[in-house]
């Protein structure tokens, strides 16, 4: 392997020679990605399953199906967003044509997490390259059969000075993240992100940090509970329960909790049968490590269904809890595994107190057939992105910009933001010269009264 210092120089290099602002250039290695990808179809299920028992459906759904159309929606728009955009001129600036140019930052680190493996490393290096910049990927040192996958298929579609896989762990991101980038863009936990943020400070180097939290679900009275049950067992338990957006806690009206849990145990067991352990949809825990972490989570709290732990195969059986303390450990961080705690609500104050209690999340979902009661939850809390009636969803709309705020990240990305994210949005007047106002130059007296109407008047 090639010394990071150098991978990184000859990047600079090659980005020098600017043969990636030519679209052409890009569209080729887009196509080429793609077709490389298709071929590995089969290996990359294999590889998500031998990691983490991650179902070949789960793996098309979350994550092989979502790169190819972002691959295809690249490709299709890449001239058209590409363009620089034409904007109204400014009196100020008149006469003039004004537009905004979509500029390549240069080399930009990316640095993924574990958990969509192969979606959260290819998503942002497939807008980074259609943005024209080259690109150094780090990706999970604790998916290796799947990290493996991407380093080969990097490999095959680009030279290294364009774009390359760098594997390793902590060691190997320090390595990396005291280099100067162009841009980092980094997926992961919190108290990583602000290693990465204090990292890029160094450089003022610009960042996107993609994070985590804790994405309450709040359910009212007003709704179907046999729906709520079925869309909530999906995003609750997609991925093992690890996944970034999982609704972490319900909050739910407390006259009707006892009719929901009863309907939740029926619809846990529909989805993954009385035990869970031998369903082939049910993934495991990436690793021991966080096997004890969630095993810890279901002490001294009253377990109402499932609890069921092997560490020795990873695994953690979908999990409800009913009331745990706001200072319990299942409380205290994101829980990032199978186990959805219950908690419940008198009055709208009482959800602003659980909620208000915590961090601004990445998520927060709503289920209520009330409008007001919707919309003034969306308005009133800061949070990444949300979904009123379902979970997860939001991530799926390419339209959508999708992202964290506040402790739950900065930057956004997914279809043409991703595209925007990675690119320097370059502002450029190109002035006309056959009209030239005496106005603005000096000497100015006498001209003040005339410029101060002319700003009434247009601006
Ligand atoms: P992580 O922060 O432990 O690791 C992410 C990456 O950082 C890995 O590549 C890892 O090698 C590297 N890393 C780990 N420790 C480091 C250190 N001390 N110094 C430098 N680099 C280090 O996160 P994870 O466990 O892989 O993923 C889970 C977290 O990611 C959860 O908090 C989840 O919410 C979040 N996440 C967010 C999104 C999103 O889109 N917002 C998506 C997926 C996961």
């Amino acid at each position: 392997m090639t010394a990071i210092p150098n991978i990184i120089s000859a990047q600079k290099a090659f980005f020098k020679t600017g043969k990636t602002i030519a679209i052409s250039e890009r569209l080729k290695y887009l196509k080429a990605l793609k077709n490389e990808i298709i071929t590995h179809e089969q290996a990359i299920y294999d590889a998500l399953q031998k990691d983490f028992k991650k179902s070949e459906f789960e793996t098309f759904i979350s994550e092989f199906g979502l790169v190819i159309s972002e691959l295809n929606l690249a490709i299709k728009n890449l001239k058209k967003w590409s363009r620089p955009k034409r904007v109204t001129a400014s009196i100020l600036t008149f006469p003039s044509s004004d537009y905004i140019y979509y500029n390549p930052y240069g080399t930009i680190l990316i640095i993924a997490p574990w958990n969509y493996p192969f979606l959260l490393a290819m998503e942002p290096l497939i807008m980074a390259i259609a943005a024209g910049n080259t690109v150094v990927l780090k990706p999970s040192e604790l998916t290796k059969n799947t990290s493996q996958l991407l380093t080969d298929i990097i490999e095959n579609v680009f030279p290294k000075d364009y774009a390359i896989a760098v594997q390793g762990g902590v060691e190997t991101t320090t390595t990396l993240l005291s280099q100067k980038w162009d841009y980092i863009f980094f997926t992961g936990s919190v108290p990583v992100g602000k290693i990465v943020a204090q990292a890029a400070a160094k450089h003022l180097t610009p960042v996107t940090l993609e994070l985590g939290g804790k994405s309450p679900c709040i359910v009212d009275a007003s709704i179907d509970l046999k729906l709520v049950a079925k869309r909530l067992v999906w995003g609750k338990f997609l991925n093992g329960g690890q996944t970034c957006i999982a609704p972490d806690y319900v909050i739910i009206k407390a006259e009707i909790k006892q009719d929901f849990i009863e309907i939740l145990k029926a619809e846990i067991t529909k989805a993954y049968g009385e035990n869970p352990k031998t369903s082939a949809d049910f993934p495991r825990i990436i690793n021991t490590k966080n096997t004890k972490r969630l095993a810890e989570m279901l002490k001294n709290v009253s377990i109402i269904f499932g609890g069921n732990v092997d560490e020795n195969e990873n695994y953690v059986s979908p999990t409800l809890i009913e009331e745990p303390s706001l200072e319990s450990a299942v409380m205290c961080e994101e829980i990032f595994g199978p186990i959805l705690p219950i908690l419940t609500y008198e009055t709208e104050t009482d959800i602003e107190n659980i909620i208000w209690h915590f961090e601004k999340p990445l998520a927060l979902y709503v289920f209520s057939k009330e409008k007001i009661f919707v919309e003034k939850l969306l308005k009133k809390f800061s949070f990444g992105g949300g979904v009123v009636n379902d979970t997860l969803i939001h991530f799926g709309n390419y339209r959508l910009p999708f992202g964290g705020v506040g402790h739950s990240g900065m930057g956004a990305y997914h279809g043409k933001w991703g595209f925007v994210t990675f690119s320097h949005k370059k502002p450029i007047v190109k002035r006309g010269t056959w009209f030239d106002p005496t106005l603005r130059y000096a000497p100015y007296k006498g001209k003040l009264k005339l410029m101060k109407t002319l700003f009434k008047i247009f601006t």
